[in-house]
This record gives structure tokens, sequence and C-alpha cells, in this order.
């Protein structure tokens, strides 16, 4: 094969290729400087700029001036609008292609005849637009372009570093715009010899095959005349023959799938988010054009509905290759939201709106659910994604764990409640391949399942600021797709991957539980005003829905918000995408999001009223509306007759719109509270003690027998401060090493004293300075007849990398604490025996974590945070941090919130603290109504272990609600569901609202009898 024997000198050979393709080295006389020929300067150059994306037709309008390249464009954000007249002259030849090439920072979109045709960014290596394939003396050599570019790259505009917050008042510049002349055989070339080279350092000296492409690729080097076209098919079929030599059958199946992950906003807002889908995806139909093996996953419905507002003619052009299986919607959610914080009810809801809409536009139901770049899954996902038709899941992210290494790559992950899902994680530990020789041999070589699973995932294309795969990925992937000696490379759709790892999934291993990433945990507590606008949007809508349903019910007139709802459903679910409810975005993302909550409180305020208005007859009554399905006798503050404010005691059980209440001072609460101790009624307990010490607790004890909650010598309540430097990811990480730094807060501004001193309520005040920026002041408060204190909490926050939490230290020892999930809980460790378990110094949980021991425990509940941690017996809640990237401000300002500590005899279930924990984040709610309105109670369950969580009117189906119900002991229990209306039948169905045709439930004169293992979530259809 080769014409003369070379030098046993493997360095020289490899060094000698590479060189020939530098583009560094030798660019005078190697290949690479043949790549580009002649060049001219494009006719004109004119441009406009304005402050936001506007439409095509209003941009084509505005008055253009001329510029040059080189000029600077600003600041941050704002857009550019250039038009381009372009005429080719004959001297670039007949028939070569002819690009534009635009270097810079900017990121572009380009237009002709009033479409958008290909996307440019630096960063995703497409810099250039191919104005003609063949330019022929019937093509025109006159062409009009207009380019719409936003003055930042394809990672916002950070100052220094990528993640830092971003620089507005940045200038860009067009750096470079031409036509040249683009060589595509020296193209074709240049990946031959790109993938030799690659091959000869991927295999290494242990492989016979690395030196058969050695000897390969210095013949084309030998053979290769780059200043003489006709040498090139000679060097070609060389570099074919040795891709050409074929695999045995057992080789690993590497499924490419092309991708392109982008942030719904990150280090850009939502705005540029738009942009960013129009451009990657633009360019993704350019290349189904010309490859039609080519296959691309596109996930987040959020992201189609933009494009299809701004971009109706690159929609349907994705319709087209949606039909033809090229362009494939995955996931079936909303958005790719965390995986951690949204509630049960907000995951079922990305399911819930993502499937609709895939459906709705394209006719596809989504099989995988699709969240590589998510901070951990909660436990219950197996379960929710069974709900919701889907049975596979994708993912990568655990391979970020700082600590331990997760033990799979292909695997089942069973849930909370039993689901299992086969799952998926790439094994070259990337969302965002680039199809490279480096890219298939990680697939086979770090997955730890070889042998068990033949197949495996790459999926390839610039991600998270979009971009998407290119040509030359595609030319990469395509020369090896049965190479002997690399894994065979098919092009693949995650149907096709899937079905192969099931097909043979005998020899795979179970995960049970949740995956917990162990990184990025400061995510449960950065931006606390994103995560309180979640925590109260989420229960908003949980009441607008069911006062709506109860309106329906009584005033068949009224009309339910659906349209409405869904439009608020749809922000909310927006902001739990996985860079804005764990805090990591820039200030612009937080400021729209905070709009967005600003936005679903004030429409949400509005329907609610509506619907209670619909409940019963008007009138200047104080009435309440119970949302809660159980027994609530709780303190409210209330307006008397003169319209004066105080307090009264609800009463009330059930679901009800109007709730009673009396203002007697029959419940003795307080038979006595100083600046130092309390006295407190509480029910099936007898009194409780509290003492105080500077706003510390240093007693929580019933009055009579049982026992003490607070630690021996320990003070509950005690505020902390850590210093808090992460070693890069600052909004993200907090680091282990910040608990060497615990400093208690102590130093009192104003002692405690008396605010309410007795009756229904009695509470205590004091103040505690930070620093000379931050303090503390915290109302305690004691109601008659409620088991738990309150801590209500303003902060005003001026710190920097300093994290506050609180501490309870309590008299309970156990080797587990529990924390609240998405429609259940689960336990973690209090110990650090192994790196598994301390590793998780900071973990998540939603409205309350719990600590307890055989018949006694205590349970810290709260009404907006995410972050705890148990160590030994102290319990601890994460209050706030202050990151400054990429958001410099994060979290700076004032902060109220409340949380709760509760002491409890028997076991946590027995004690009611998940009812308490929701009574706490479910106000009574207040509204006007007639005097005589007669009290109505709509839903109950008789078994407190089942919660009723959502009732909601049916999707696409009048006189139809859904109730949803799930089981919260972790017990096999049945249970009834009484409801006052007049339901003629009831069927189980998904969480989809898809009817089980066989599973009808049973209806007796107490209600709906049912039947829960534990942590079961059931959904029923009843029609009414
Ligand atoms: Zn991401």
């Amino acid at each position: 094969m080769y014409h003369q024997p070379v030098l046993k000198n493997r360095r020289t050979l490899l060094e000698r290729a590479d060189k020939f393709i530098s583009d560094v080295y030798f660019t005078d006389s190697n290949l690479r400087g043949r790549l580009y020929a002649d060049s001219c300067p494009l006719e004109s150059l004119t441009s406009f700029l304005c402050p936001k994306r506007i439409t095509f037709t209003e941009a084509s309008k505005q008055n253009f001036v001329p510029y040059k390249v080189g000029d600077t464009f600003g600041p941050t954000y704002v857009i550019l609008s250039d038009f381009i007249s372009i005429f080719i002259p004959s001297m670039l030849g007949t028939n070569p292609s002819l690009m534009l090439v635009q270097g810079g920072g900017l990121a572009a979109m380009v237009w002709r005849d009033g479409q958008p045709v290909q996307g440019l960014t630096k960063e995703g290596e497409k810099t250039s637009y191919i104005v003609s394939e063949c330019l022929t003396d019937e093509v025109p050599h006159s062409v009009t372009l207009y380019v719409e570019m936003a003055c930042n790259g394809l990672f916002g505009a950070g100052q220094g570093s990528m993640i830092a917050a971003p620089d507005l008042n940045k200038t860009f510049s067009v750096q470079r715009a031409e036509l040249v002349v683009f060589n595509r055989d020296v193209r074709k070339l240049l990946t031959d010899f790109e993938m030799l080279v690659d091959i000869v350092k991927e295999l290494g000296e242990g492989e016979q095959r690395s030196y058969q492409a050695l000897y390969t690729v210095n013949e084309m080097v030998n053979l290769c005349d780059p200043s003489d076209p006709s040498s090139f098919s000679k060097v070609h079929s060389l570099a074919q023959n040795f891709f050409s030599q074929r695999n045995g059958e057992s080789q690993h199946t590497v499924h490419a799938m092309g991708h392109c992950h982008i942030d719904s906003a990150w280090l850009w807002p939502y705005e540029e988010t738009i942009r960013k889908c129009g451009r990657s995806w633009v360019t993704v139909i350019r290349l189904m054009e010309k490859n039609p093996e080519f296959v691309f996953t596109c996930s987040q419905a959020q992201q189609f509905q933009w494009v299809k507002s701004w971009y109706p003619g690159l929609f349907s052009q994705i319709q087209h290759y949606v039909k033809k299986g090229q362009f494939i919607p995955v996931g079936g959610t909303w958005v790719e939201m965390d995986g951690n914080l949204p509630s049960g009810e907000s995951m079922v809801r990305q399911f819930l709106e993502g499937q609709r809409f895939f459906s709705q536009e394209f006719g596809i139901h989504c099989k995988e659910f699709w969240l590589p770049d998510t901070f951990g899954y909660s436990a219950q996902l197996p379960q929710i994604m069974n709900g919701c038709g889907i049975s596979n899941f994708l993912t990568q992210k655990l391979s970020w764990n700082l600590v331990n290494t997760f033990p799979h790559n292909t695997f089942f992950w069973e849930g909370l409640d039993g689901s299992k899902v086969l799952t998926h994680f790439p094994p070259g530990n990337s969302y965002e391949m680039k199809g490279k020789i480096e890219d298939v041999m990680k697939t086979v070589k770090q997955n730890k399942d070889k042998g068990r699973a033949n197949h495996s995932a790459v999926l390839f294309g610039f991600g998270d600021g979009g971009g998407g795969p290119t040509q030359l990925m595609l030319d990469r992937l395509r020369r090896v797709q049965d190479t002997d000696g690399l894994p065979k490379v098919k092009m693949s759709t995650p149907a096709r991957l899937f079905s192969q790892l099931q097909a043979d999934s005998a020899l795979l291993c179970t995960w049970t539980g949740e995956l917990f990433l162990e990184l990025h945990n400061g995510t449960y507590t950065t931006q606390a005003q994103i995560k309180q606008g979640n925590r109260q949007c989420e229960t908003l809508l949980h009441d607008i829905e069911i006062a709506s349903c109860l309106a329906l019910c009584q005033d068949r007139t009224f009309q339910y918000p659906a349209e409405k709802l869904q439009e608020l459903w749809r922000l909310l679910l927006l902001n739990q995408f996985h860079d804005v409810i764990p805090g990591s975005c820039i200030e612009m993302v937080v400021e729209d999001a905070l709009r967005y909550y600003e936005d679903i409180r004030n429409d949400g305020a509005a329907l609610l009223n509506d619907a209670c208005g619909a409940l019963g007859s008007k009138g200047d009554a104080a009435g309440l509306f119970n949302s809660l399905p159980w027994e609530r006798h709780e303190v409210v503050q209330i307006q008397d007759g003169a319209g004066k404010p105080g307090l009264g005691m609800s009463d009330t059980y059930g679901i009800r719109y109007v709730v009673t209440f009396q203002t007697t001072t029959s419940y003795l609460m307080l038979c006595a509270i100083s600046a130092t101790a309390a006295l407190v009624q509480v029910p099936s307990v007898g009194f409780v003690y509290y003492s105080f010490n500077t706003g510390t607790l240093t007693s929580v004890a019933p009055f009579v027998g049982f026992r003490e909650a607070i630690s021996d010598s320990s003070h509950g309540n005690q505020f902390v401060m850590f210093d808090d430097v992460p070693l890069y990811w600052d909004a993200w990480d907090v680091m282990d090493y910040h608990l060497q730094t615990r400093k208690p807060v102590e130093q009192v501004v104003q002692p405690v004293h008396v605010v309410s001193s007795g009756g229904l309520r009695g509470s205590v005040s004091f103040s505690l300075r930070i620093s000379e920026k931050s303090t503390i002041t915290q109302e305690i408060i004691m109601d008659a007849m409620c088991p738990y204190i309150k801590f209500s909490t303003e902060v005003k926050w001026a710190e920097s990398h300093k994290f506050l939490k609180v501490e309870f230290p309590v008299r309970v020892h156990s080797p587990n604490g529990t924390y609240e999930i998405q429609f259940g809980h689960l336990q973690r460790p209090t110990h650090r025996n192994t790196s598994w378990d301390w590793a998780r110094f900071e973990v998540w949980g939603h409205k309350w974590a719990d600590l307890s021991e055989h018949n006694f425990g205590v349970a810290l509940l709260n009404d907006s945070k995410y972050g705890y941690s148990v160590h030994k017996n102290t319990m601890t809640l994460s209050l706030l941090r202050a990151p400054k990237a990429p958001d410099a401000n994060a979290d700076m300002g004032m902060h109220h919130f409340t949380y709760a500590v509760m002491p409890h005899s028997g076991s946590f279930q027995d004690a009611s603290v998940i009812q308490c924990a929701y009574n706490l984040n479910f106000p009574l709610r207040l509204f006007q109504c007639s005097p005589d309105t007669v009290p109505w109670s709509a839903f109950s369950v008789n078994n407190e272990a089942v919660i009723l969580e959502t009732i909601k009117q049916a999707e696409d189906r009048n006189g139809a609600l859904v109730v949803r119900l799930y089981e919260s002991h972790g017990s096999s229990v049945n249970a009834t569901l009484c409801t006052s209306f007049p339901v003629k039948e009831a069927w189980h169905c998904d969480l989809l609202e898809k009817q089980h045709p066989t599973q009808q439930a049973h209806i007796t004169s107490e209600g709906i009898t049912l039947n829960f293992s534990p942590f079961q979530i059931v959904s029923l259809l009843l029609i009414l």
C-alpha cells in the first residue's frame, strides 16, 4: 500500500500530519491555508439600532445608515439590524460556493426574502452564510440580505468570566463582512485528516489500528499537494479505505442525535432566548435539507411556542421535518425544569402543558423525559413520568458530582412508590459533543455498563447558549459509521436507543430513591424572592382552581377561567426553568421572573375574587375560604363590623367556602407572657411553656409531664452566619468547608418585648445585628390551639459571600431526618459515615423537615424556603445567601418569611405535621359575603394519610372535574373521598387526564372509595 518504508518515529509522523491541517502553523503551504480562496468586500453595509426585537416587516421599513467593518455598536442586548447588499463579481469564478463571513461576538440571524435563513455565532462555529451553492450565469448576481444582530455573544456578556454579572455597557463590532470563495474539496480532505489524526491519538500506542491510521495519514500527506486539487481524490480514497474497514458484530453502538441545549434564560434574558431558538433551529433546518439522515432532538414546549409566535415560517418548516421524523420533540415538559424545587402538582403541570402542546402542534407524544442539565432529580419523578405516559429518562448531570462517582450509565431508576423508568446517562458526560473521535471513544471507555448495555447516546451540537450541530459534526460522524476499532456510529432517535436498551435490559441494575446532585446545593436558597414567588403562586393557583370548581358547581353560569389559568400556569412553569428557580441567572432574568410572579398574583387575586363572588351573595360580613380538606382551628386576622382589625378563631372542616369563626376569648391561650417566657394552650398537649433569651429559645416544653424539645444548654432559633465562598459556581455552590466558619448572630439591637399580650395570640419581638449593614427583626407568634410556634422574620440583607441560617438543636436522637418532597417525603442520614452521607451536608426539602425518635420529634416548617440540613441533633434551615455572580445584586435588600417549629409526641404522621405545614402555606382566605351565607363543605377525606392536593376542571371536557390525591404517610390505606358535589360517575385517569377505560371508582353513600399504596398518586375524573 505504501510506496516506501517509513521510519518508526511515531512522534514526527503524527506531528507532521497535525501541522498539515493546522490553522496556526505553516498555513502558507499547508492544506488548511487553502480552505478559502479569493475574497471581495460587500457592496454596501447599512444598519439601524433598536432596544428590543421587532418584526422583520417593521425592521425592513427603518432608516438604515451606512457603517464600516470595525464600527462599534451597543450597549449590550441592543438589537442591530443590518441591511446588506451584495454584488457577486465574476472574478470570483463561475462555480464556487460564496459565503458571507461575519466575525465578532455578535449573535446574528440572516434573513433573505423576508424569511430567516441562517444563524451566525462565532462560538457556535457558524460564521458564514452560503450565498450561493452553485453560481451559474442564470443565478442572480445581486443579493440583498438583512442580518439581525444581538449585542451579546452566545453566553451573554459576562465581565471577565463567563458567569460574571453582564457588562451592560459593552460595545460590539462586526469584524469581518466579505464574500469569499469556499473550497469544499479542501474541507472534505481536512475532515479526513482530522479524523485520522484523532484516531492515532485516541487509540494510543497500545492499538494496532492507531498505527494503521498513522501510516495512512502520513501517506496522505505524501500524496497531497495543496496547490494542486487534482491530487485530492487519491488522498481522499486512501482515507476512505481506512474508514470502510468494518467492525465485527459485537462492537458497541453509538446512537448519535443532534441536539442544541438552549437555556430558557440564564446569562441572557428570556427575550434573547427567543432569538437563540430562531437562530439555532433555522440552521438545523438548513442542515436537514442537505443531510436527509440528520436527526435533531429538541425539548421544551415553551421554546416551540416562542418560535411559533415569532417565526411562523420557520415553525411550519419545523412541523414538516417533525412529520418526516428528523426534527424530534422530546421531554414532554413545558420547560426543562428544576428537578428539586417545583411542587408535585407543578411537575404534573410541566408534563400536562408540554405533552398537550406537542400533541396539538405535532401529533407527538413524548415517551422519554429529557433533563440533561438539571441539578438533581426528585424521587417522585419516576411515578410522575409513568403517570404521564413516559417510561424512559435521559440526563447526564450526575457526572458533575463533586464527591462520589455515580455507578451506572444505563439502569432502572426506582422512585418513592416503586415506579420504574429505564434511565440512560450518555457516558460521554455531555449533551454538547462535537462528533469527534474523542467523543465516540469516551462513550465506550467511560461506560459503566459495558457488557450489560451495548448501546449509548451521543448528543452532538453546541449547547447551553444554543448553536446546535454543524455540517462538520455530521461529516465527522459519517466517516466512522462502521470503522474497525471504533464503536459503530449511527444517526438515531431516542425511541430507537431506548427500545434497544429495553430489549437487552436483563442485566441492568436498579437505583432506588432520589438522584441527588452532589453540587449546586446553594441553589436551594439563592434568590429568595424567586423561591417565595414560586411557593406563593403555587398555592394561589391551587386555591383559584378549587374556588372556581366550587363556583362552577354552585352557579352553572360561572365561567371556569380555563384560558387565563393556563396562561398563569405557563408563566409559573416558565420560571421553574433550571437556571431561574435555582437562582443561577443574571439580574435581568430575576427582574423578569419577579414581574411574572407579580402578574400571577394580580391576575390571580382577581380570579379568586370572581370565584368567591360567584359562591355566595354579596355583603359586608367577613367570610373565609378554606382550600384544605381537613379541620382547621386557626387564629385569623379579620375585621369587625366597624372595619377595625381583630383576631378570630376559625372553625372549619373540609374544603369550604365559608368558614365560621368566633372572636371570644374562650380560648385561654396565654396564662402569662413576658419578655422571657410564655404559656400556650395546644390541643392534645395541654399547655406548652416557652422560654426566650434574647430571641433564642432556651426551652420548649409541655407544662405538665412529657418532655423538653430543646437540647440541654443549647438555644433554639439560633441565627448563624457562615463564610460562603465557593470554588467557582457562585450562585450555585455552597461548599462543605463553609461549615467550619460558623458564627452565631448574638448582638442585640432591640431586646425581646411583648407585642400581643394574650388571648388568642401572644407574641414577642426583638432585633439582632448581623453586621454593620444587615439586621434581623423577628416576631415570635404563639396562637391558641396552634401546635407550632411561628417566627415571622424580616431581614435587611446587604452581605457579600455570607450564608445566614437558623438552627434548632433538639433533644432527639435519630440516624435519619425526614424531608417533604413532591407528593411525599424521604429520609436522609443525620450522620457522616460514608462519603455518600457527608456529600449531603446541605439538602433540599419542601414545606417541612422532621427529626423524630420513637414517640417524639420536632418538625421545622417554612413558607418559602427549600434548603435544610440535619446533622446529629441540630436541625438547620437555610435562609439567605449573598453570591455575586451571575447577579451582582442577588438577594440584596429586604426579605420577609416565616418558619415554624413544632415539637410533637408520637410520629410526625400521627402528629399531623404534614397538615400543619399545609396550613402554614395555605392561609384561610378572607372575603366579603352576606351575613346569612350558609357554610358549605365541598370535599373532605376520611383518612389523614391521604391528601387531596388538586381540584380542577378537566381539560377538554365540560362538566367534568379532575381531583388528585396522594398517600402521604408511606402506608397502604383505604380512604373515602366525601363530597357534596353531584358526582354521577368517577373514573381513574392518568396525570394527563386520560380516562382508564376499565377503572371506574366505586361511589357509595359515604363517598368515593379508594385504595392507596405508599406515596401513590391517584387522579380521578369526576363526571358531574
Ligand atoms: Zn441548561
